[in-house]
């Protein structure tokens, strides 16, 4: 289908995003558009005006920042993939941006997008949740941090407001992890997905597709932290999701597969 009609202008700097977010509250921020454009294409979103961030080259970037890792919002899955600094210290997500659709999109698609789309298959949002990251923010009132942990509010929603621009991701340093997901047909998006990682001397587990948004799977934390083995604690990484039921899996089958993935991951750190 054609999109309805919109006005498009291209920021020239975060700043300008948000004043131009403030100035029209039908305004959409496009990054790089592979969750966006076939909303459009379906008129499931019918925006006023794009505001156009995908050319700001000041929000791409991996670097260190203190003990953190900081990743900014418009970086690229291709680019996440790639990154030297995330291999030595953050390697799950590197080996989940590889994951991610085909080279079209990893090569489009930016992990401030994937997270703010609030996709429960997210990939990467999966393993900010997991790593427990902090979201930075900018909107007309200025700069917030948000825990990841409060940023997925439900199917397709997020803490972020109209006239916030998702300007920075900050992870821990890993000292070990792993992402797996179990797929239909290559490419296609997570029939679940499980991250664990171990930080500070914990492990903390994460599922994709198992609820209405990304999940901890506490139960499985729990039993480790109590001294299960990687294939008791996988055991529980059902308990307290509500996996849907539909073309890629019934609710059953997911729950049998993020026991699966969960004990596989476990013993693959
Ligand atoms: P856009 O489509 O530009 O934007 C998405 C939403 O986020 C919009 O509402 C937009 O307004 C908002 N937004 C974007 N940037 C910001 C920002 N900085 N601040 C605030 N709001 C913002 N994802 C996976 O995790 N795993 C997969 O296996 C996978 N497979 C895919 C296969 C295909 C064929 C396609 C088309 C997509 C797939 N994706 C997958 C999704 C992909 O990762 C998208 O790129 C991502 O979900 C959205 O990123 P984007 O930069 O394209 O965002």
């Amino acid at each position: 289908m054609i999109p309805a009609h919109f006005e498009y202008e291209r920021a020239g700097s975060v700043e300008q995003a948000v004043e131009l977010l403030a100035e029209n509250h039908e305004a959409r921020l496009l990054a790089g558009g592979h969750s966006l454009i076939p909303l459009l294409r379906l008129r499931f979103a019918r925006p006023a005006l794009l505001v156009d961030i995908g050319r700001l080259d000041e929000l791409r970037y991996v670097r260190e920042a203190g003990d953190r890792i900081a990743i900014g919002a418009l970086t690229r899955h291709a680019e996440l993939a790639g990154d030297p600094l995330l291999a030595r210290s953050c390697p799950l997500v590197p080996e989940a941006a590889r994951g991610i659709g085909d080279a079209q999109v990893r090569h489009r698609g930016t992990i401030g997008g994937s997270v703010a789309h609030g996709d429960p298959a997210s990939d990467l949002g999966t393993i900010l949740l997991t790593l427990d990251a902090d979201l930075v923010a900018r909107g007309p009132a200025g700069e917030r941090s948000i825990a990841a942990t409060d940023f997925f509010t439900g199917p397709f929603e997020t803490v972020l407001e109209r006239g916030e621009v998702l300007t920075e991701i900050r992870l821990p340093r890993v000292e070990r992890g792993a992402y797996l997901k179990h797929v239909r047909r290559g490419q296609d998006w997570a029939t679940v997905g499980a991250a664990a990682a171990r930080l500070d001397g914990r492990v903390q587990v994460g599922l994709a597709s198992m609820g209405s948004t990304p999940l901890r799977a506490h139960a499985v934390e729990q039993a480790l932290g109590e001294g299960a083995s990687p294939a008791d604690a996988a055991e529980h990484a059902a308990e307290g999701a509500e996996p849907p039921s539909d073309v890629s899996g019934s609710r059953e089958y997911r729950a049998h597969l993020a026991r699966v993935l969960v004990r596989r991951a476990l013993e693959r750190m």
